[in-house]
């Protein structure tokens, strides 16, 4: 037995005593700003801290448990705010995702480092698809790094405003979808010396 955590406050904790049970939970700006920082695309648009634009998620899930797991099956809506990475503007990214997900022992994990969800990995023992596997200690799951996982890995490596966003001039910096400007491309540096030169005719 673990000694009595303030564990029993944290919005997503379910004791399997409750189960099986039916859940909406609700995940507000404040987290979603907290699960983001570091991202460069995120931290890009220099939002406040904490961002009330950040984001937010509504999940909806069915919980129940056999002897040893808790499973957790449902949906998982959500969008949040980060920068397109040609014109730095702000978008939203949507998240719709189903959900099915096994809580079992931190001891029948793959990796029996209890922590291996939600810790970085050196990759080698992390299960395959470990977003669909968590630890949890027999008691209570706790849905919070479940969660999380929803918003970081919906997060492109290059989010996109539009498909064809024209992005910023790399002279003058202006956004080219909203304005045009007159700058020419560069010269090729090894033809610049020839640029101010009128061939003779
Ligand atoms: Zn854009
Ligand atoms: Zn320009």
């Amino acid at each position: 037995m673990q000694p009595k955590k303030d564990v029993d406050a944290k919005p997503y904790v379910v004791r399997v005593l409750e189960l099986p049970t039916h859940r909406r939970f609700e995940i507000g700006p404040a987290l979603v700003g907290e699960w983001l920082k570091g991202m460069p695309m995120r931290d890009v648009l220099g939002a406040p801290d904490p961002d009330p634009d950040a984001g937010d998620g509504i999940a909806e899930l069915d919980l129940y448990a056999d002897p040893t797991h808790v499973f957790a099956s449902g949906t998982f809506d959500g969008k949040f705010r980060v920068a397109c990475s040609r014109c730095v503007e702000p978008m939203a990214i949507e998240i719709h995702e189903k959900l099915r997900v096994t809580f079992m022992p931190a001891s029948e994990m793959p990796d029996d480092d209890a922590d291996a969800a939600t810790e970085g990995e050196d990759g080698e023992e992390v299960p395959a698809d470990d977003l669909d596997v968590f630890p949890f200690d027999g008691e209570r799951v706790d849905l919070e790094p479940l969660f999380r996982e929803q918003f970081v890995l919906s997060l492109p490596y290059a989010p996109l405003c539009r498909e064809d966003c024209k992005g910023l001039c790399p002279q003058c910096g202006i956004d080219r979808n909203s304005a045009s400007c007159t700058c020419e491309k560069p010269i090729d540096p090894r033809l610049a010396p020839l640029a101010g030169l009128k061939l003779p005719s």
